[in-house]
């Protein structure tokens, strides 16, 4: 799990005012850019948000640099404004920076895209401020990069990771239960345990995924 800086941490304003909603309202996770310089603070956006834009607060829900340091914007469930009118559906994810964010950016942002999608205790989708507004953000290589349906390989994979998957021991949640269900497809359910599809990434899928390697290799050979 990301950690995430806090707002205190940041040097933070105080909001003007604040708008809370469950988890059950929220749909999709939206990526940002602010096309800007990657040394922008979130204190430096905040201020262009308030006083420039006369917001209420900063408008992202969350805020993320080009060394994958993630910060806390608004927050996971305070109503932000960043792709009205689908700023209640929507938790928005600001790059710090312009199109082609850094392989260690994407890391954080599937990071918290995952953590958001165990919080709301299902698979939110992925958006781009584009598809709401007309709008070139969160311009076009982001775009693609976070529409497509690699986008957890093409970050890079965190150290220990499964190259091919993004995966590794210890980890836990959505990604690990879609992981265990194809081990389980592929017709190695019996390796995960009694358990079954938990969302733990512990020995049982380690060896249900070998299993169903050693299956796809010799259909290959005899291909
Ligand atoms: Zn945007």
């Amino acid at each position: 799990m990301v950690d995430i800086v806090s707002r205190s941490a940041w040097g933070t304003r105080a909001p003007r005012s604040r708008q809370t909603v469950g988890w059950g309202s929220r749909s999709e996770v939206k990526l940002h850019y602010s096309a800007g310089p990657e040394s922008r603070t979130p204190r430096q956006i905040q201020d262009h948000h308030m006083d420039g834009n006369g917001w209420a607060d900063i408008g992202y829900n969350l805020l993320v640099d080009s060394d994958g340091t993630a910060y806390e914007g608004r927050g996971w469930t305070v109503v932000g404004a960043h792709a009205a009118p689908r700023n209640v559906a929507g938790i928005g994810i600001c790059y710090i920076g312009r199109d082609g964010m850094t392989p260690a950016a994407k890391r954080t942002v599937v990071e918290l895209y995952d953590m958001a999608c165990a919080k709301a205790s299902r698979t939110l989708a992925r958006r781009g401020h584009r598809d709401i507004n007309s709008t070139s953000c969160p311009g076009t290589a982001n775009y693609q990069w976070w529409k497509s349906a690699a986008f957890r390989a093409a970050g890079g994979t965190a150290e220990g990771s499964d190259p091919l998957i993004g995966l590794k021991k210890g980890d836990t949640g959505e990604p690990v239960k879609a992981l265990q269900e194809l081990v389980k497809f592929a017709g190695h359910g019996a390796a995960l345990g009694p358990t079954g599809v938990d969302g733990i990434y512990g020995d049982g899928t380690t060896e249900g995924l070998r299993l169903a390697r050693e299956d796809a290799g010799s259909a290959a050979k005899k291909g």
